[in-house]
């Protein structure tokens, strides 16, 4: 019998598993060109060809001994020291090798900071919707998730509803620009709002709130739209970041958390992520692939591929009459169902072979998520698709 916890955990994502045997079973009937995936943020641009020149070179010419050896459980120095320099090239912090700590991917390194964190009972708030996943690394240490609506339409943070719900039990806030599933890249005045809002909080219950900025989709903005960089904004501020997305590795799980030395408690929580690392199971981040990613530091992904999806099913979405959000970053569109039984026009799209994600799960109903990380051609083959449906729902001008 398994733990009373988990039934709901395997209950709860039988969804999105029923929805992947689908996609199968109506790939091998229709043929997988015919089948339009846009359910799952997996990248479709290949890695940097840096990467994998990166992963031979290491494995050929580096000390086996030492590259697939343990190290620190915080990461490699150097590669820690790497890191930090990049950043402070980029944002002009002052960072060393002791405030990065290597993860095993964003998932690794919230679940290490909330472990370290989190008291059974402690709240963390985060703005809706959101990565479902959130629910399971707060839910793990015995804390509860809060949920706050972001502006609807623009999916802006709301500063006054985010300090309306802070409590005595608040203990972080989750930012996450750009915004899985949103689309929203979060201003300079909405992060000095929510840190004047949070300034406020920690004053009148003498005990600091932290900032989460879950940032695997730094890199991915569009139209020049600055992602500014959170931990200017706010002392207390803990950066998680990913190479999932930024250059299409998310199987390869690594990652690195950012703890300023401004972070209240800054030596406590260094001391604490690296055990927690290390108590989780994961003991560190993969070796060989901390040793790439110091080696890959200024490689990009193809940030114009992503544009292109997005101005083709934006430009044609709204003319078939579709409400949706302008995405400003990350590969996601949000779509708003054009009935309110969402549920209903999730299985419609299906029928059409369009498999969407339903907005429930992020905290929102009534609206989808379509993962636009696809190949050009999915997106082309599915537009007839789309415009179908929207004949059925009489958005068609
Ligand atoms: N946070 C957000 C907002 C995500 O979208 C994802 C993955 O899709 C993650 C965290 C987890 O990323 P990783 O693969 O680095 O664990």
């Amino acid at each position: 019998m398994i733990a009373e916890g988990m039934k709901a955990m395997v209950n709860g994502s039988s969804a999105i598993r029923a929805m992947f045997e689908e996609g199968k079973k109506l790939a091998e009937k229709y043929g997988a060109e015919n089948v339009y995936d846009f359910s799952l943020g997996n990248p479709n641009v290949p890695a940097p060809e840096a990467v994998k020149e990166a992963i031979c070179s290491i494995a050929r010419d580096e000390d086996p001994l030492m590259v697939h050896g343990y190290m620190n459980n915080s990461g490699y120095e150097d590669v820690r020291g790497a890191i930090a320099d990049h950043l402070n090239g980029l944002y002009g912090t002052d960072y060393a090798a002791k405030n990065i700590t290597m993860t095993v991917g964003a998932a690794g390194g919230m679940n290490v900071f909330f472990k370290a964190l989190l008291n059974p009972g402690d709240e963390v708030i985060t703005f809706s919707p959101f990565f479902v996943e959130y629910r399971s690394y707060v839910g793990n240490y015995g804390g509860k998730l809060v949920e706050v609506p972001a502006v609807e339409g623009t999916f802006a943070p709301d500063a006054e509803a985010l300090k309306a719900a802070v409590t005595e039990k608040t203990r972080a806030v989750i930012l996450n620009s750009p915004n899985n599933p949103t689309g929203a890249v979060y201003s300079a005045a909405d992060l000095e709002a929510i840190a004047a809002a949070l300034r406020e909080k920690e004053e009148e219950y003498g005990a600091p709130i932290y900032i989460f900025s879950d940032e695997p989709y730094r890199e991915i903005a569009y139209d020049g739209v600055e992602v500014p960089w959170v931990p200017s904004f706010y002392d207390d501020t803990v950066v998680g970041y990913s190479y999932s997305k930024s250059l299409s590795l998310p199987g390869e799980r690594i990652g690195y958390l950012v703890l300023p030395n401004k972070m209240e408690g800054f030596e406590e929580f260094a001391s604490a992520v690296n055990i927690a690392t290390r108590v989780l199971g994961f003991v560190n981040a993969p070796s060989l692939m901390q040793r790439v990613v110091a080696r890959c530091l200024d490689e990009k992904t193809d940030v114009e591929f992503y544009d292109g999806n997005r101005k083709l099913l934006t430009e044609a979405l709204g003319a078939y009459g579709y409400t949706f959000t302008e995405p400003k970053g990350a590969f996601y569109l949000w779509l708003k169902t054009p009935e309110s039984d969402e549920a209903a026009f999730v299985n419609k799209a299906k029928e059409k072979h369009l498999l969407l994600v339903s907005g429930k799960g992020f905290g929102l109903a009534g609206w989808v998520r379509i993962a636009y990380c696809v190949s050009r051609q999915t997106v082309e083959n599915a537009l007839p698709a789309f415009k179908e449906l929207a004949e059925e729902y009489g958005l068609l001008k």
